[in-house]
């Protein structure tokens, strides 16, 4: 094993309060592509953030959903990675106190994590944009979404919205989140390129005396703050440590 998994696997050892940040990155393997890097979903043209802005999809909603069906279909049908597997196993050893995570795929859920804060929500709920009903992912709403159609509320006819947060929306469970970073003696980032913010300056809230861990493929902003940095693939670093 080389020096940095080594010093991973030591930080994991002793650590009683862990807590976690995931990305995009983490889910790669899943086949839901990530958005910034070279294979990333604003690289293969089509989509760009304008299509996540909330402005866009008030006043485009029929053209949002008929970009995004393709990939409710991907995010709907994958499955959990080895490494989310890593980190409910870590849970159930009650070592991770809370994952924080800026995906919306639900994949830490499907792989039966509890604790966990969707900061950018997630695809289990639709909210309806006039009357505030909400539904659950109910048959005709999947069916709708993943022929590209936009799902309409059954009360009103109102637009529903995905119960994600879109660029221009306040993030969900925010306070929680920087509450657990500075409750962790070992905080990790899985597969994020932290530059997307409020989640990239969630780091800096951390204990002096807590250790930070950056898994991810490419080079982040922070990577000079860590103690360990490893810029490979999180399935394959993980697999080195033999936890599962
Ligand atoms: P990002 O696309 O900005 O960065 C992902 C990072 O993960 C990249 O730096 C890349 O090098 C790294 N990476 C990709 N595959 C990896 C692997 N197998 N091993 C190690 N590193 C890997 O993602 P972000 O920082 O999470 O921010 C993007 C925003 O887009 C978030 O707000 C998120 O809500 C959203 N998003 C979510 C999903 C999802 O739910 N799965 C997918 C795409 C984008």
């Amino acid at each position: 094993m080389s020096k940095q998994v080594d010093r991973l696997m030591d930080f994991l050892q002793k650590s009683r309060s862990l807590v976690v940040i995931t990305g995009a990155g983490i889910s790669t393997k899943a086949g839901i592509p990530d958005f910034r890097s070279s294979s990333g979903i604003y690289r293969q043209g089509g989509v760009n953030e304008t299509l996540f802005h909330i402005d866009y999809f008030r006043d485009h909603p029929d053209e949002f959903y008929k970009t995004f069906g393709p990939l409710y279909e991907q995010i709907t049908s994958a499955q959990p990675t080895y490494a989310h597997r890593f980190l409910k196993r870590l849970e159930e050893l009650g070592r991770l106190k809370m994952i924080i995570t800026q995906n919306i795929d639900g994949l830490h859920h499907k792989a039966g994590s509890a604790n966990v804060i969707e900061i950018h929500g997630h695809l289990r709920q639709w909210d309806c944009l006039s009357c505030r009903a909400s539904y659950g992912t109910e048959g005709w709403i999947d069916e709708k979404v993943k022929k590209g159609e936009t799902p309409l509320c059954q009360g009103c006819g109102g637009i529903l919205k995905p119960h994600v947060v879109f660029f221009g929306e306040y993030v969900m469970g925010l306070e929680k989140a920087m509450q657990f970073v500075q409750t962790a003696d070992l905080l990790m980032v899985l597969g994020s390129s932290l530059v997307v913010y409020p989640v990239a300056g969630l780091p800096g809230y951390r204990d002096e005396n807590a250790h930070f861990v950056i898994l991810n493929k490419e080079a982040t902003p922070l990577d000079d703050e860590a103690d360990v940095v490893i810029h490979e693939d999180i399935d394959e670093t993980l697999q080195k440590l033999g936890f599962l």
